[in-house]
């Protein structure tokens, strides 16, 4: 049976993989090469109109519109200047709402996208964790999020970061991710290299390996946030389960072409010490390592501070003197809480 007469509501085309696309178009009597230049129009154009697709003959646009949703998710609201951060919120099919954050870079955009709406690992710091979970982000909804910010961008065409850093942890929901990450880079989708793409986690091991294995080329941030195990359980739940020893025998174990950034929200009093730099420059000896100082962002109700500028740079300057490669973030878009830790569809007028 086709898919116009099987579906009240039409399958939903951002959730296809080419070849997925491929093999319903030409069960529908279509051209193989339609479903590329359908990717193309819908990915690299950014047009879902079918009915304004050049190269593909009047009577097979019709059917096309008639056999798909191709509607990104809206966006309900954007927040924000152009010039640094700007946050949208959008509007899911089962009335969830999400966010994602379009940073302006000196040389280049970043995209910070979420995976999931909302996130169970319940990190003391976080605004997202004190949400709770609501569900896993499909693929054609992470995908949404990058149609929508590309969008807003016109005519750009330069570098796009994309940081799976927005709500969520990626690897709890590894087959959408994956799903998401083959549209995002193939060359007749997205086109965005997998070296231009960064998965955040907590430590979610196995599927850590799996991520590794399916794309070498993504590049690796981890949640770090505290040097001793018994502090970090308390900070993030989650290293109960996956222990901090297992995760830096991991990273020291396997042989990879990039570095693997680790990422430490600064609390002032909790992590912030220079003992404690001392610390984190002994657990990464022997890692080809990052470090990415996050001084932390407020959020309301939690009892945590941001450390004064002194600490951060006294903090900075003991990983620096022990050889590590340690870059201190000031986060954008603190005024709109768009910045990290602070997503939860707040802010907004709705
Ligand atoms: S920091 Fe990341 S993993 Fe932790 S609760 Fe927030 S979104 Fe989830």
């Amino acid at each position: 049976m086709g898919l116009v007469k099987e579906a009240i509501t039409k399958p939903w085309v951002l959730e296809r993989q080419l070849g997925e696309l491929r093999s319903e178009l030409l069960a529908e009597g279509f051209r193989d090469y339609v479903a590329r230049q359908v990717f193309q129009w819908v990915y690299r154009k950014n047009s879902q109109e079918p009915s304004s697709w050049s190269n593909i003959a009047k009577a097979g646009r019709e059917k096309l519109a008639g056999l798909y949703d191709w509607s990104p998710r809206p966006v309900l609201q954007v927040q924000g200047g152009a010039r640094e951060a700007r946050k949208f919120l959008f509007l899911l099919g089962d009335g969830q709402k999400i966010e994602a954050v379009l940073i302006r870079e000196k040389d280049h955009y970043t995209f910070c996208l979420s995976s999931q709406a909302g996130c169970p690992l319940a990190c003391a710091f976080c605004a997202t964790g004190a949400m709770g979970f609501r569900r896993d982000l499909t693929a054609g909804e992470i995908v949404s999020q990058v149609l929508a910010l590309k969008k807003e961008l016109g005519e750009y065409s330069g570098r796009l970061n994309l940081v799976f850093m927005g709500m969520g942890e990626p690897l709890l929901n590894y087959n959408n991710l994956a799903r998401a990450l083959r549209v995002i880079t193939e060359p007749d989708g997205l086109n965005i290299s997998p070296r231009h793409v960064t998965v955040s986690t907590a430590g979610i091991l196995e599927n850590l390996a799996e991520l590794e294995r399916d794309f070498p080329q993504v590049k690796i941030a981890f949640s770090l946030n505290a040097p001793d195990p018994q502090l970090r359980a308390e900070l993030m739940p989650v290293s109960r389960k996956h222990s901090l020893d297992d995760l830096l025998a991991y990273f020291r174990g396997h042989k990879r072409r990039q570095r693997i950034t680790f990422e430490y929200v600064l609390l002032a009093g909790i992590n912030d010490s220079p003992a404690q730099a001392r610390q984190v420059a002994r657990l990464l000896h022997g890692i080809p390592a990052k470090i990415n100082l996050i001084p932390y962002n407020a959020n309301p109700g939690m009892p945590f501070k941001r450390p004064d500028e002194g600490a951060v740079e006294r903090f900075r300057s003991i990983l620096l003197e022990r050889g590590l490669t340690a870059v201190t973030r000031w986060s954008k878009g603190q005024e709109t809480r768009s910045a990290c830790g602070q997503l939860a569809v707040g802010g907004f007028s709705c």
